[in-house]
């Protein structure tokens, strides 16, 4: 039997596909509130609150970090969930851990640990939060990671590589690598979180680009998705144009451009499922992406998605701490590769029982990656004597 008030498409908990490790259910939680619940006491989640989203941590206290980001998206997931009768604890629980596997300085760091990784398979976050669920978490007396459910696992891995999917695969056939190799689509929850996520950073990074004082309410207006929002809070709301009312118009317009983002999702992906007609998630697998916006609303959410990339996060304030957090992230890998024993005892160790040089190199990318920014940046000042970033 589905669960109550679950649709048919949606995950039912009482038929996943299970734990890589098996486990007695637990009595009052079903499986995917349990991961959920797994994932908000892991170490890694609580990193997430000293990693950069796109301001790095030191520079305010009041832009978003990874976890206020993961808690954003979570709850626009879960808003969109319930009214299309889908999986709401499995959505929560793939938001919160969607960048468990984040570098600390967001892309920057990301980008840069990737260029170290060149020779030994790369670094790709997505893949890495798999990691941090499946492996990097030591916690349970059973199994090292949290042993999530098939489905939360699959949800996290939102892209891969189809090299990593066939590592994968070899390691879990038709596991979480599976669908890259058939080139199918997760479940609609999965595919809901993708979307929550873009929604979030679209909306709190406009409103950390006007706080930083890097964009400004006069260039938003050549966006149409924010433009057309703000315009009717102003003739709503007239006195919003007050010069001391500017922080509050640009929070309705902001709220108002979220709102008719996740209506129209909502729309749309009734739409297509009323269209193609899935009653199982398997058959979901199957389809196209069902979960999506409008044309329309695709198309205006691209164009704000290009000019924040055009406008803050190649503005030359943001570049000139990233190419220092790139230097910190660069650094630090050439350090631990030659000195393995300055990284914690427990990195040291797998370091001395790897064989291959790429085994160890992950080490490394390991380590480096579950460091929060200012972890970061003390330790590359401990190893290399300078001060970067604050
Ligand atoms: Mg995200």
């Amino acid at each position: 039997m589905h669960e109550a008030g679950l649709a048919a498409y949606a995950c039912d908990p009482a038929q996943s596909r299970g734990r890589r490790y098996w486990e007695e259910p637990a009595p009052t939680r079903t499986p995917f509130q349990r991961d959920r619940d797994r994932i908000v006491h892991s170490t890694a989640f609580r990193r997430l609150v000293y990693k950069t989203q796109v301001f790095l941590n030191h520079e305010g206290d009041l832009f978003r970090t990874r976890l206020t980001h993961s808690i954003e998206v979570a709850q626009l997931g879960r808003s969109i969930a319930r009214s299309l009768s889908l999986n709401e604890d499995l959505v929560e629980a793939i938001c919160l851990a969607h960048d468990l596997g984040h570098t600390p300085f967001g892309h920057a760091g990301q980008d840069a640990l990737h260029d170290c990784m060149a020779e030994f398979g790369g670094f790709e976050h997505n893949l890495q939060s798999l990691r941090v669920v499946d492996w990097l978490e030591r916690r349970y007396p059973q199994f090292d990671g949290l042993n999530l459910c098939f489905e939360t696992r699959e949800g996290i891995l939102k892209h891969c590589s189809q090299a990593n999917a066939r590592a994968l695969e070899a390691q879990e056939p038709g596991g979480v690598g599976a669908r890259f190799l058939l080139r199918k689509q997760p479940s609609l929850e999965a595919q809901l979180c993708n979307l929550a996520d873009e929604i979030a950073y679209n909306a709190h990074d406009i409103d950390d680009g006007v706080r930083s004082g890097l964009i400004s309410m006069e260039q938003l207006q050549s966006i149409p998705l924010f433009e057309s929002h703000r315009l009717q809070a102003l003739a709503e709301y007239p006195a919003l144009a007050r010069l001391e009312s500017q922080r509050r118009l640009l929070y309705e317009a902001i709220r108002r451009m979220l709102s008719a983002q996740v209506y129209d999702v909502i729309e749309a992906t009734r739409h297509a499922l009323q269209t193609q007609g899935p009653k199982h998630v398997d058959e979901v697998r199957a389809m196209p992406l069902l979960v999506r916006f409008s044309e329309e609303m695709h198309g205006q959410s691209l164009a704000l998605k290009r000019f924040l990339f055009a406008n803050l996060y190649r503005h030359p304030q943001v570049v000139e701490t990233t190419n220092s957090a790139r230097q910190v992230v660069r650094e630090l890998f050439a350090s631990y590769m030659q000195q393995p024993q300055a990284m914690k005892p427990i990195f040291a160790q797998r370091w001395d029982e790897a064989v291959a040089p790429s085994d160890r190199a992950r080490v490394v990318a390991d380590f480096i990656a579950g460091m929060t920014d200012r972890y970061a940046v003390k330790e590359h000042e401990r190893l290399t004597g300078q001060r970067l970033l604050g």
